[in-house]
């Protein structure tokens, strides 16, 4: 186990666990797949591949542009980790300042989802560094640095239904069940899906795709270039499957945590020594519940299905190992039983893409808005300014008719870090989602969109830019004919 050191480039440190030894595979030799027809089963200008934040963002964000939509989701539901991952803590959206810089479709799913569904500090709070609030909410995931940040744990359930129920309201034509295979590429250009499903194989054909599976499935099997390096010392490529513990009282845990620091201490020392991987709870939306987003595993392989399947089987095995340990030892646990383990595996990093654009560490520092901004990011720690999200981080250096949004755009192993966080994977989907409109309306290549289109599309979607971006974009253009 590896014990990684708190530093404030990073969003959260923790230990982390290595795989076990990568097992051989025997050679069973080869079939040879025969080539047959596949019925096409819809049309339309986009297609969304994958319905997690991105995913449902982008969806959302292309129909209301006014573009004919299917979303193709291989589960039951839509929020992707954010809810079937049980990644229910969703991270910053306010800057140091407390300035909302998640805006767009962030800010419509927080207006509609039921008060209940939604646990955080209150607006007139974000940004504040008083000693008492930041100390409460430090301990309830949302306070860092001493300052009060937007940074709630919501219900999975209700984030699910709202997710599905704006894009019907947008007519999106949405596809439960299916699982995204192989994309149709002709003349370096993807022109449509295969999917596989209980009808077998079928395909959707469109003008624009977007990739938003998390993984780079589709980019990667078209041929676009791809990275995979990852930063050792981040938990960004660690996997695990998240659960939930209902039964709690996490202000007993709390209070046992923050007011007994050397019996907290010990109890985390002892859950080491007893069980090897060990992970303390977060916070939920209630206060019988508990969630647990680890123990995190690094060394596995996200497109290794022996990976998966390990991580999986540990994942369950500490579960359950928790709750007996916690039961045991950990105040406000005693009655604690085993709620949930996550239907989606919690992956972080498999590829992402290589764009005409990045977002890069060493853009930290001076935090310029880029020409072609469609989006902002708080930074990791108060010391940075905010960061600019480019369009070019969305878009193939090569391959056309294809966008890429979410935990697989263009960044460097750093910037992956926070870019991942579902607050950034919301911003780059509804920008992917509004440019693939755009370009399926005019009939022009996802990279030939004009820029200032783009922006003034985005800003009239609520989405946060800033300075000669926003400016440029509110100002009339021969170019915005084409939104
Ligand atoms: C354990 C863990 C803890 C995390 N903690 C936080 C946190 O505290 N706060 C935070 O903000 N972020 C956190 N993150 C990061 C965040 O949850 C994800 O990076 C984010 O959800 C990614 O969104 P996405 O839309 O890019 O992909 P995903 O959420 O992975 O969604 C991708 C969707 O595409 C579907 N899909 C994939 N492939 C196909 C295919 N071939 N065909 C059809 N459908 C497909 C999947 O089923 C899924 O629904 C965490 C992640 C993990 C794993």
């Amino acid at each position: 186990m590896k014990t990684v050191v708190r530093t404030d480039e990073r969003i959260l440190s923790s230990d982390i666990f290595d795989r076990d030894k990568r097992i051989q595979r025997p050679d069973h030799g080869m079939w040879a797949e025969p080539g047959k027809n596949i019925p096409i089963y819809h049309r339309c200008g986009v297609l969304v591949v994958g319905g997690g934040p991105s995913g449902t963002a982008a969806a959302a964000a292309a129909a209301k542009q006014g573009a004919d939509v299917a979303l193709l989701e291989r589960y039951n539901h839509l929020g992707g980790l954010s809810t079937g991952g049980l990644v229910i803590w969703i991270d910053r959206m306010t800057d140091w300042e407390g300035q909302l810089v998640i805006r767009g479709f962030a800010e419509e799913l927080f207006d509609r989802l039921p008060a209940d569904a939604v646990a955080g500090p209150s607006r007139g709070d974000w940004g504040s560094q008083d000693v008492a609030k930041a100390a409460h909410w430090s301990q309830r995931t949302a306070a860092y640095h001493g300052v009060v940040t937007w940074s709630p744990t919501i219900d999975p359930e209700r984030l699910k239904l709202l997710s599905q129920e704006i894009v019907l309201e947008r007519k999106v034509k949405l596809i439960y069940h299916s699982w995204a295979a192989v994309p149709i590429v002709q003349d370096g250009a993807v022109k449509g899906v295969v999917f596989e499903s209980k009808e077998g194989r079928l395909a959707i054909m469109a003008d624009v795709v977007v990739d938003a599976t998390g993984d780079g499935d589709l980019f990667a099997r078209a041929g676009a270039a791809y990275v995979n390096d990852i930063e050792e010392a981040d938990v960004h490529h660690c996997m695990n499957t998240s659960w939930l513990f209902g039964g709690v009282d996490m202000d007993r845990w709390i209070e046992f945590k923050a007011g007994q620091p050397e019996q907290f201490a010990a109890f985390m020392a002892r859950g080491r020594e007893q069980l090897g991987l060990f992970e303390r709870p977060f916070v939920s939306w209630r206060n019988d519940i508990a969630l647990f987003m680890g123990p995190r595993q690094s060394g596995y392989s996200a497109l290794d299905v022996d990976d998966l399947t390990a991580v999986e089987v540990r994942s369950h095995r500490a579960m359950a190992a928790h709750l007996d340990y916690f039961r045991t030892h950990a105040p406000g646990f005693e009655g604690a039983y085993m709620m949930l383990s996550a239907p989606q595996i919690g992956v972080r990093h498999a590829r992402r893409l290589s764009g005409v654009g990045s977002v890069l560490r060493s853009q930290w520092p001076e935090g310029r808005a880029l020409a072609d901004e469609v989006g902002v990011s708080p930074a990791v720690s108060p010391k940075f300014p905010n960061i600019s999200i480019p369009y070019g981080a969305l878009v193939p250096q090569q391959l056309d008719g294809l966008l890429a949004c979410g935990r697989h755009i263009s960044c460097d192993r750093n910037s992956h870090g926070f870019m991942r966080e579902i607050p950034q994977c919301w911003i780059t989907g509804q920008a992917a989602g509004v440019a693939a409109a755009l370009a399926s309306r005019a009939g022009i290549a996802p990279r030939a969109v004009p820029v200032d289109a783009l922006q003034a599309a985005l800003l009239n979607q609520g989405v946060y830019l800033r300075g000669a971006a926003a400016e440029s974009a509110a100002a009339p253009s021969p170019q915005a004919a084409v939104a």
